[in-house]
């Protein structure tokens, strides 16, 4: 259900850059980053210096045992990074591990606090959080979570702003702040003495395929957590790390989370790490109440906070952030112009260089193309034969519908933008020929 081609996966040879070769030579240009992971392409000779330099000095020390330069120095480079406060960094290996860390941390400070009956954990549908049973607690995407529903502690979910499908007369702002009152609404339903914390993307990811909600929704929540006590817990794992053109996302929005988990991007795929990020005041009440309760034997790892702490001064010293907030506004007016070519796609949306197109059979009603055209699977298709790897689900995390993210390296050039752009195209007239679907000659849609 959940492969992304149903072609035999060639071996992989190097990659380079934006691209990838496999065995045979064939180039690919990875305009996913793999899983939105890769932010500055791969193989960055620096980056590899680093972690090289670290490897001869030492590449475990249990966190336990020892500090570390490595980590320290890159919880000092995440602290300076992050908006104001958010400066206590706890390090693990992926994405599911931060916000697993995320959530228990909300837990302890409850009961730091002598607020026991606090446990609860509100998430939205549709959202994604993870693998693991925690994590998947929170997740709202069925086919995922709902196998292991006798082993889950279900969390209380809203829906998230899915603005782009509703037909009413509202202004974005006013919609903004109508998804943002179900959170109080949830709160007041649930009780606020049995809620912890809220937990949500920024920018949605692969479950929703890049949902941005309106500016509104983001004050509005930061003043409903705050009037009950609730936490605000950005899961920004894919987002974070410079994704939609700021280091996080939150930074669009003026508004400062309580603890954020990141991962994919911290190390772009140079080694597994994670971390989450918190307000001191909550560390601290947790530390002075017996510590947090919570850990991993690669907390901390040398080589991967190396690797991370590389891959930081890289985006610095490449200005590889603004790239992606440049590179974000050409592609995302790229994509968009795709609309007058081909009526199928429906809505292009996303932030920096985390970007989505859906297909649509209408753009009136927004309903989805036929389920058994598998669409989602056969256009990832033509653009990986044709070199250019994209990423799709069936789903709109609730309902169906078919949705592409397009999020290249961070380091994209406009000429590789080219690149992309004509490859994309070629694959989208493939798919309109296979199923007579019109193609409107216009000028510069590729
Ligand atoms: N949270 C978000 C927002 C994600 O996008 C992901 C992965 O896609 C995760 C958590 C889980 O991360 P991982 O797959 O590294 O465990």
């Amino acid at each position: 259900m959940f492969s992304l081609t149903k072609l035999p996966r060639p071996f992989l040879d190097r990659g380079e850059g934006i691209y990838f070769y496999d065995e045979t030579g064939k180039r690919y240009i990875d305009g996913s980053s793999g899983a939105m992971v890769s932010n500055i392409g791969h193989s960055n000779p620096r980056v590899l210096a680093k972690m090289k330099a670290q490897m001869d000095r030492s590449t475990f020390g249990y966190r336990l045992h020892f500090r570390t330069h490595a980590s320290e120095d890159l919880a000092t480079k995440i602290a300076e990074m992050m908006p104001e406060g958010l400066d206590r960094v706890f390090f693990v290996s992926g994405g599911s591990e931060a916000v697993e860390s995320c959530i228990k941390l909300a837990r302890q400070y409850a009961l730091a606090k002598g607020e026991d009956s606090r446990w609860k954990v509100i998430s939205r549908f549709p959202s994604y959080h993870g693998s693991t049973l925690g994590t998947l607690a929170l997740t709202g995407y069925d086919p995922l979570a709902r196998p292991f529903d006798p082993m889950l502690r279900d969390m209380p979910k809203i829906a998230a702003p899915r603005t782009y499908l509703d037909r009413d007369n509202l202004t974005e702002e006013e919609r903004g702040l109508k998804y943002a009152e179900l959170l109080r609404d949830k709160i007041l339903e649930e009780g606020p003495e049995t809620v912890a914390a809220f937990i949500m993307e920024p920018v949605g990811g692969a479950s929703t395929g890049a949902l941005v909600a309106p500016d509104s929704y983001f004050k509005r929540i930061r003043e409903i957590c705050d009037e009950f006590g609730i936490l605000l817990i950005f899961d920004e794992v894919m987002t974070g790390a410079g994704r939609t053109g700021k280091f996080v996302a939150s930074e669009h929005y003026g508004v400062i989370p309580d603890i954020v988990s990141m991962s994919k991007g911290l190390a772009a795929g140079y080694a597994p790490l994670g971390a989450m990020v918190a307000k001191g005041e909550i560390v601290e009440a947790v530390e002075a109440h017996g510590g947090f309760l919570h850990g991993y034997t690669y907390s901390g790892n040398p080589l991967a906070c190396a690797a991370g702490l590389a891959v930081l001064e890289e985006m610095q010293e490449q200005g590889i952030i603004e790239n992606a907030a440049k590179m974000g506004d050409l592609l995302k007016a790229r994509l968009t112009a795709l609309m007058e070519r081909y009526h199928f796609i429906g809505d292009v949306r996303g932030k920096g260089l985390l970007l989505a197109f859906e297909f649509v059979s209408d753009r009136d009603t927004m309903r989805p193309l036929p389920k058994e055209w598998n669409a989602y699977l056969e256009l990832v298709e033509l653009a990986y034969e044709r070199g250019l790897i994209i990423y799709s689900r069936r789903t709109r995390g609730g309902s169906e519908g078919d949705h592409f993210l397009v999020c290249p390296p961070l380091i994209i050039t406009a000429k590789q933008i080219d690149e992309l752009m004509a490859i994309l195209t070629e694959a989208l007239d493939a798919f309109a020929a296979n199923h007579a679907l019109p193609v409107l000659e216009t000028e510069g849609a590729a």
